[in-house]
């Protein structure tokens, strides 16, 4: 994430509306949220506009200013609370008169639109048509040219919300992975009965034109077929769907069948395709008991996932940021997120991208279509087929590039460590490789029994990796001893199982295992072989990567711990909750709570915590409670990195800000302890998981049939896999340049740099602690 810079400066006083458009979504409300206290935080007044363009049509009473304490809460409310419609008055030129009417007359300069594609559209129109309208309404004597005069530019700037994830541009959609939660959820309560029965279940998903939400749920569901609008299957479908099927029923041994479908889904000459046509071919031509289920509306409701809580709230501080730089000619900016990092984009290049696809798709341009969505949509699409259908004659390598590829989970259990083993194991087997399981890391791999080897290695079944679909943990055993624990036995082994090479799943420990391995080469040819990292650590604190598998698991968890015990302050007295996080020497999981919950205050490793501090953060709260009327009397939450202070330990701080309060508020300490290791991974750990694993598969085979020597020269032959900014990129280990040398604080077992800090300045912006601190 590229760090968010605070205008430090007051800018212009400005009246800045903002509305939500459209089908609603979760993490509209933080949207909203963020662009209030933004917008307030920079000497700026925040107008919501209530029911979408419909009030800023009819306006009156549906233009109103929104206070500070008014979006109290707001993060974990889902829908949202200003309203959404699909607004026909907004769509004709007078309406838009009208609403231009209704801005110049509260005074309203800028206008932030969080909504889909149409209501994005909708705000372009409006911004060209401005100059226009404000003409018409003064030739029509509605407005006088004294009152134009200081509007006559409008700032747009637009925010994608929309659960189906379709706006071409931006990687995500504020929604679209609370949607994607909710659909995972479904699917995996329907694994039960489907196994128990041996069904097979036909489950429709949201999307018309756009098939992100089937893709993404069923990699993270390992559905046996998908059906999405852009990629229609090819003729006679029907008989390779149910040839996948028999042979996933009957020689892979799967008990269950799961088919997606898109609610667009078509066939190649644009008839849909129901889940009802679906379900009777399984039925007439397998004899497979089918049930079809359509989740509907429940794919919209409910509160945000971490990731759009995040997301909307950076991208609403960013928004306000864009309105207060944009000049009179620059264009209406979308905002977006590529990987890590927010972006700023033209709006209408990225509203006639996502309207290009939707006609190369009426157009039956399927591979334009899909080659025009985003780059990762494709890649998703290709890693499911490479991992869900059997048998890819396309894909197996010529004997002598086949490798024998060991897997090992090195650390503690993190979400997404299976979902990354299940992908290797699937993706090894299409390709012809061997993959071998070393279980319970290190130590189970050099474990003796009267002097012989006990073997925890051996070689995974696809059924076996395919029931890891939706298991949190870590089925194959992991753990924190490294490798200079017994490295000649290691190297061993090495050489016993033939590995050809090593794709290690784990955190700070499995970096430092590789980094060991590596250095050993110089005494032992057996590590002279790929050795990939993926990162998978709730800690998220490893060199090389923005993103470790098993944090967004972990933030996810963590949330829904902070809404259920800030909730249950709300019938008690004003109170304080003082939560511990997990996370090690970095700050990263309670500062992207922190974020994600709405925390009063953060304290972590890299900041400390000191007297004056506290003694800060107990008038601030003393204040906050003041000025919280008792309209929402839900507790406020202080998040504390377990490392943050020896000394202020958690329960000492709620001791003291009990004291200290002098009656004006309670506090009370809690720790979710392993807790937030999380049940079952999050879609976005268990896709992520898929993609990163077969970026890792593909990296190792690069070296398939080179030498020893070749490969130990090759820097890139020890790498970690990691997000950075925009990028998906494998970093060295060793060398000048390698993340050991320039990137790790050994000491602290923390990257050097930690991208995330500055998101701890947003925290204090939102919860007003930094404008507190600054008055003194
Ligand atoms: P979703 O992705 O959930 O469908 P959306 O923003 O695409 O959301 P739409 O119903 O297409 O939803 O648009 C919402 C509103 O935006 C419309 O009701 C209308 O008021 C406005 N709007 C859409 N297109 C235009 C347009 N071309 N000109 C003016 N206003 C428009």
């Amino acid at each position: 994430m590229e760090p968010i810079k605070i205008p430090t400066q007051p800018a212009k006083r400005r009246r800045i509306g903002v509305l939500t458009s459209g089908g609603d979504a979760p993490g509209m409300n933080g949207a909203v949220r963020a662009v209030v206290r933004m917008a307030i935080h920079c000497d700026c007044e925040a107008y919501a506009i209530f029911e979408g363009y419909e009030g800023l049509v009819k306006g009156g009473n549906l233009i109103r200013q929104l206070h500070w304490e008014d979006v109290r809460g707001w993060l974990s409310r889902g829908g949202t609370l200003i309203g959404s419609a699909r607004s026909m008055g907004f769509r004709e030129r007078v309406g838009r008169m009208q609403a231009a009417k209704n801005m110049v007359l509260r005074g309203i300069d800028a206008l932030v639109v969080c909504g889909g594609d149409g209501s994005l559209t909708g705000a372009d129109v409006f911004r060209a048509e401005w100059p226009g309208l404000l003409a018409d309404l003064i030739a029509s004597g509605e407005l006088s040219a004294e009152q134009v005069e200081p509007y006559k530019v409008l700032n747009i700037v637009g925010l994608v919300g929309s659960i189906d994830n379709d706006m071409s541009g931006t990687d995500a959609t504020i929604g679209c992975y609370s949607s994607l939660t909710r659909i995972c959820d479904a699917v995996d309560d329907v694994f039960d009965t489907a196994f128990s029965h041996q069904r097979g279940f036909v489950i429709e998903v949201m999307g018309r034109h756009c098939g992100w939400l089937a893709l993404m749920s069923a990699i993270s569901t390992g559905a046996d077929w998908l059906f999405l609008p852009e990629m229609p299957p090819k003729e006679g479908w029907e008989d390779d769907m149910c040839s996948v099927i028999t042979k996933n029923r009957t020689e892979r041994g799967k008990r269950r069948t799961i088919v997606i479908v898109a609610e667009g889904a078509q066939d190649r000459q644009l008839n849909k395709v129901s889940s009802s046509k679906i379900k009777d071919i399984l039925t007439d031509r397998l004899g497979l008991d089918t049930r079809v289920t359509i989740l509907g509306h429940t794919q919209r409701g409910g509160a945000a996932c971490a990731y759009d809580r995040w997301l909307s709230t950076l991208q609403g501080v960013e928004a306000v940021r864009a309105v207060l730089e944009m000049s009179p000619k620059s264009p209406s900016p979308v905002i977006t997120i590529r990987e890590n990092k927010i972006m700023r984009t033209p709006l209408m290049e990225a509203v006639q991208a996502t309207k290009d696809v939707t006609a190369k798709i009426d157009n039956k341009e399927f591979d334009t279509a899909m080659d025009m969505r985003d780059a990762e949509f494709k890649e998703y699409y290709n890693a499911y087929l490479n991992t869900a259908i059997p048998e890819h004659p396309k894909m197996t390598l010529p004997e002598g590039k086949r490798m024998r590829i060991a897997i090992i989970h090195v650390g503690a259990p993190a979400g997404g460590m299976n979902q990354a083993t299940r992908a290797a194991v699937a993706y090894s087997l299409t390709r012809g490789h061997t993959p071998l399981a070393i279980h319970n890391g290190f130590p189970g791999l050099t474990r003796h029994h009267d002097d012989k080897p006990v073997s925890s290695v051996r070689e995974v079944t696809w059924l076996e990796a395919d029931s890891w679909v939706n298991e949190g943990g870590s089925d194959i055993g992991t753990n924190r001893t490294l490798p200079s624990a017994d490295m000649e036995n290691t190297a061993k082994c090495f050489e016993l199982y033939k590995f050809d090479a090593l794709f290690v799943v784990g955190g700070f420990e499995a970096f430092t295992a590789v980094s060991e391995l590596r250095q050993a080469r110089a005494k032992y040819d057996a590590f002279k072989i790929p050795l990939v990292v993926l990162p998978a650590t709730i800690s998220n604190n490893v060199p090389g990567t923005e993103y470790s598998l098993g944090s967004d698991t972990c933030l996810n968890t963590l949330i829904d711990f902070c809404d259920a015990i800030r909730q249950s302050a709300s019938s008690s007295r004003r109170r304080v909750f003082v939560i511990e996080t997990q996370g090690g020497k970095s700050g990263y999981i309670a500062t992207t709570a922190g974020l994600a919950v709405g925390a009063v205050a953060v304290y972590i490793p890299e900041e400390g915590v000191d007297i004056k501090m506290l003694s800060r953060d107990i008038d601030f709260l003393r204040d906050n409670f003041i000025r919280d009327k008792g309209a929402n009397r839900a507790g406020k939450i202080i998040l504390r990195n377990e490392c943050a202070s020896n000394t202020y330990t958690t329960q000492f701080i709620a001791d003291i800000f009990k004291e200290e309060a002098k009656g004006r508020f309670e506090s009370r300490a809690a720790v979710p302890g392993h807790f937030q290791q999380g049940g079952k991974p999050s879609p976005m750990d268990r896709v992520r998981a898929l993609r990163m694993a077969i970026r890792c598969m593909e990296h190792i085979e690069g070296y398939a049939g080179k030498s020893r020597d070749t490969i130990a020269a090759d820097p890139m032959s020890s790498a970690v896999i990691g997000v950075k900014g925009s990028q998906v990129l494998f970093s060295p280990m060793g060398g000048d340049t390698g993340l050991e040398e320039t990137e790790t604080d050994w000491a602290r077992r923390r990257p050097k740099s930690e991208f995330w800090l500055e998101l701890q300045d947003v925290v204090n912006v939102l919860s007003g602690r930094s404008h507190a601190n600054t008055k003194e």
